[in-house]
Parts: C-alpha cells; sequence; structure tokens
C-alpha cells in the first residue's frame, strides 16, 4: 500500500513518526508501551477520541442534541470516563454496559438503554437506576415493561425503536435497519405499541429512535430513515404523545482502508431541515466513529514460515483479540512500528489460534518480517478488546491509554491463572453417588 493511502489512515490515528523514525501514537513512542507492557497490547490516543467528538458536537451547530456514546464499541472505564467528561451520554445494549456507565460517572438521566433481549433483572435495574429512557424494540418487550412499571412509583420514559426499513451499503452482519431483522419494532405496529404505552399507568414516551446499521459512509439512508421518524413523530404527536427526543442511532463510518467516510458536518447537512423542524432534541449513538481510529493494536511476529507458495508471519494477537477480519472479513492496515523502506512482499498476518479464520490479513502487500517485528493495527479502537475472547485459554490483552506525550496502562493483561480461577475441577469428589 502506498504511502498516499496510508497518510489519511496514520493521520486518522494520531500517529506520526518520533525522532528515532519510529512510530509514535499521541507523542508516544508506541515500541516504549510494547517494551513495558509486552504484546498483544490495545493502545488508544485520548487526543483522537477528543477530537472526533469535538468534530461531531459542532456539526450540530446551534441544534439541540446529545451524543451517546455506543459503551459496546470500546467499554473501557477510562475511555467511558473520557468521553463522559467531554458531555457524551452512553448508549447501552446490556446491564454489565450499564454498570460500567454508572461506574464511569455518567449520569442514570444520560443513559439510553436499548437492546432487543432486556431481561426483567436488566429492565428492574434500569428503573431502579433512573435510566434516561429505555429503548423498546418489540411489542413483547414494551408489554413486559408496561407490567414492571406496576411495582413503580414514577414514570418510566421508553423510546421506541422503530425499524424504518431502509437498506445501508454494508456488511450484512452489521446491517440493522431493513424489515425482517431483529431489530426495531415494524412500522405497522407503531400504533399498536403507543395504545400499549397509553394503557399503561406509569409509562410515557421519550423518544422516537432508529439504528439503521454500523460502518455506514453515505447520509442517504439516514435522510430516508429520519424521514419515516418524523411521520412516526406526527403520527405519535395526533396520539396525544410528546416526545422530547429523536434518536437517529449510530453507525457513521470510519476509514479502514481507503474507504471516504462521511465527515460529520456532510452527515448532519442534509438532516438539519427535518431536525429543526422536529422540534426535538436530536440524539445520535455512534460508537465506532468515536474510538475506532483512535486505537491500534500491537503485535510482534512470533515465527515466519512459507507454506504453499506463501509467505505467512504468525504473530502473537489473534482471532481472541481481534475478531473483525474472521467475522466481517473486515480489512485492517498493519504497519511496522519500525519503517523498513525494503521493497513490498505478499504476507499473510496470521494469528495463533487453532482455526483456518484466524488472520489479520491475507496476502497483504508489506515490507518483509523478520521474528520480533512489532506490528501495529489500524483501527483496533472499536470492536477490538470489546469483543475479545479468551478462546484457546489466552489472556486478554492488556489496555493502555496516551495522551499527549503521558501513557497509562488502564486494563492489565490478564493473568492466565485468573482464567480458571472459578472453574470446579471435582465437582462430585467425596460425595456418595
Ligand atoms: C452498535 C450500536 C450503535 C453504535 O454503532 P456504531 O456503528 O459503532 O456507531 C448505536 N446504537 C445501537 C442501538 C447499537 O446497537
Amino acid at each position: 500500500m502506498g504511502p498516499g493511502v496510508l497518510d489519511p489512515l496514520l493521520a486518522d490515528a494520531g500517529l506520526a513518526p518520533a525522532p528515532d523514525g519510529s512510530l509514535a501514537m499521541g507523542g508516544v513512542r508506541l515500541a516504549e508501551v510494547a517494551d513495558t507492557v509486552g504484546t498483544p497490547a490495545f493502545v488508544y490516543d485520548a487526543g483522537t477520541m477528543r477530537l472526533r467528538y469535538g468534530t461531531l458536537d459542532r456539526a450540530f451547530g446551534g441544534l439541540p442534541h446529545r451524543i451517546c456514546y455506543a459503551v459496546k464499541a470500546n467499554s473501557n472505564l477510562a475511555v467511558l470516563r473520557l468521553l463522559a467528561r467531554l458531555g457524551a451520554g452512553a448508549d447501552i445494549v446490556s446491564g454489565g454496559e450499564m454498570l460500567r456507565a454508572l461506574a464511569a460517572g455518567f449520569a442514570p438521566q444520560d443513559i439510553v438503554f436499548s437492546g432487543v433481549g432486556k431481561t426483567d433483572e436488566e429492565l428492574l435495574a434500569a428503573m431502579a437506576a433512573g435510566i434516561g429512557h429505555l429503548n423498546i424494540e418489540s411489542l413483547a418487550e414494551l408489554r413486559r415493561i408496561a407490567m414492571l412499571t406496576d411495582f413503580h412509583d414514577h414514570d418510566v420514559a421508553v423510546g421506541i425503536r422503530v425499524n424504518p426499513d431502509v437498506t445501508a451499503e454494508t456488511h450484512p452482519y452489521i446491517a440493522t435497519g431493513k424489515g425482517g431483522l431483529k431489530f426495531g419494532i415494524p412500522r405497522d405496529q407503531f400504533a399498536e405499541a403507543l395504545e400499549v404505552i397509553d394503557a399503561a399507568g406509569r409509562m410515557r414516551l421519550g423518544a422516537v429512535a432508529m439504528h439503521i446499521g454500523s460502518q455506514i459512509l453515505q447520509a442517504a439512508p439516514y435522510v430516508a430513515g429520519m424521514e419515516r421518524l418524523l411521520e412516526l413523530l406526527e403520527q405519535a404527536r395526533t396520539a396525544g404523545h410528546a416526545p422530547g427526543v429523536l434518536d437517529l442511532g449510530g453507525g457513521l463510518g470510519i476509514r479502514y482502508r481507503d474507504e471516504v467516510p462521511l465527515d460529520p458536518g456532510a452527515w448532519i447537512a442534509p438532516l438539519r431541515g427535518m431536525m429543526q423542524s422536529s422540534g426535538c432534541t436530536i440524539h445520535v449513538a455512534p460508537g465506532r466513529y468515536l474510538v475506532g481510529s483512535a486505537g491500534v493494536l500491537l503485535t510482534r511476529v512470533v515465527f515466519q514460515k512459507h507454506s504453499g507458495g506463501r509467505e505467512i508471519a504468525v504473530v502473537d494477537a489473534g482471532m481472541n483479540d481481534l475478531v473483525r477480519p474472521a467475522l466481517y472479513q473486515a480489512w485492517h492496515e498493519i504497519v511496522p512500528v519500525q519503517p523498513s523502506g525494503a521493497p513490498m512482499v505478499r504476507i499473510d498476518v496470521v494469528g495463533p489460534v487453532c482455526e483456518t479464520g484466524d488472520f489479520l490479513a491475507i496476502e497483504r502487500e508489506m515490507a518483509p518480517l523478520a521474528q520480533g517485528d512489532l506490528l501495529a493495527v489500524l483501527g483496533a479502537g472499536a470492536y477490538g478488546f470489546a469483543m475479545s475472547s479468551n478462546y484457546n485459554s489466552r489472556a486478554r490483552a492488556a489496555e493502555v491509554l496516551v495522551d499527549d506525550g503521558r501513557w497509562a496502562v488502564i486494563r492489565p493483561r490478564e493473568r492466565l491463572t485468573d482464567l480458571f480461577r472459578d472453574e470446579v475441577t471435582d465437582p462430585f469428589a467425596g460425595k456418595d453417588s
């Protein structure tokens, strides 16, 4: 990949050469981080997150709005605290994320609880905590909440996440706004949803919401979705409801390779008139846009091998650390932390996990690699650590936050013995059978 394509990716990530020629993030040499905490390690740049948040925030101009960070993209408490301090709300999808958001300092009323399968336990915990509103995704969920609120002593605000039935060009696993998928209430059930709210004593409609998918690079599907939200808003008002929030969801895409991401200004511009006329506070729920480019995964080459005419580099980060290539055929740019300038060759960069799908890149054009070389996998700030697992009994990686020349571990690498700490070796030992 030529420097012309790589440059914007490095700039997006806050990466630049240090005086010694090696790659630095936010003024911190990545080699220093790797030498201290080991690899694999996720490194996030606070400066990039602030920049992203500020750019999106300013794109709204004077429109009343709130950026609710989608916690699932990267739920480390330090990342959450940073965004909370900037004024973000939080969009969560589980009771675990609720506890994280509260622990990181989000005010309960600034938290929106989304997700298709909230359990009674999660719903009751959210109500008890005074969560801003519950975005409901089915009539069944709405009825369940109506029942649970009977035990409740104050009103619970719900948002109806509708399925706007719009198609967004993205990977099928991250398209969520098409009819027939599990997400959202179909538009033809909206009237019935309003009736359930009417009939419940302690429930009110706080928001009309959508989330059409992820890694979206055009404004058109948002415009189409927004038009449908406005129709439903009208329908809700006619039925006597007064929701104060229109929630457009997240999904704003980033550059992983040579995409042209939608600039927040270009995202909001075609929506602005509709936002204004709605009279509502506009919520957006970006995850990837705020943190995706802000993170790299550091990994070292363990071995090299040749097989079937292919050059293979086995690195110490696997699909358990970064599952996106295996799950979505995702492209992540991989750059050597110490650039060599040698002519490019084609390399398969694979992990140590016992799965053929365990790769970071296939036939990637890059300078030759040697054992011990340190690599930075770009675009790993979102859906990286958050989707990582202990598959193959591998400890999850360390996480590091860089901020303008300083750096700190924000989650130490897991200890291997912790992985089986709670397991019971011989459950029936000494018992009659
Ligand atoms: C995943 C998700 C988001 C965030 O998606 P990004 O593509 O990371 O912006 C927002 N809202 C809901 C309901 C989600 O499920």
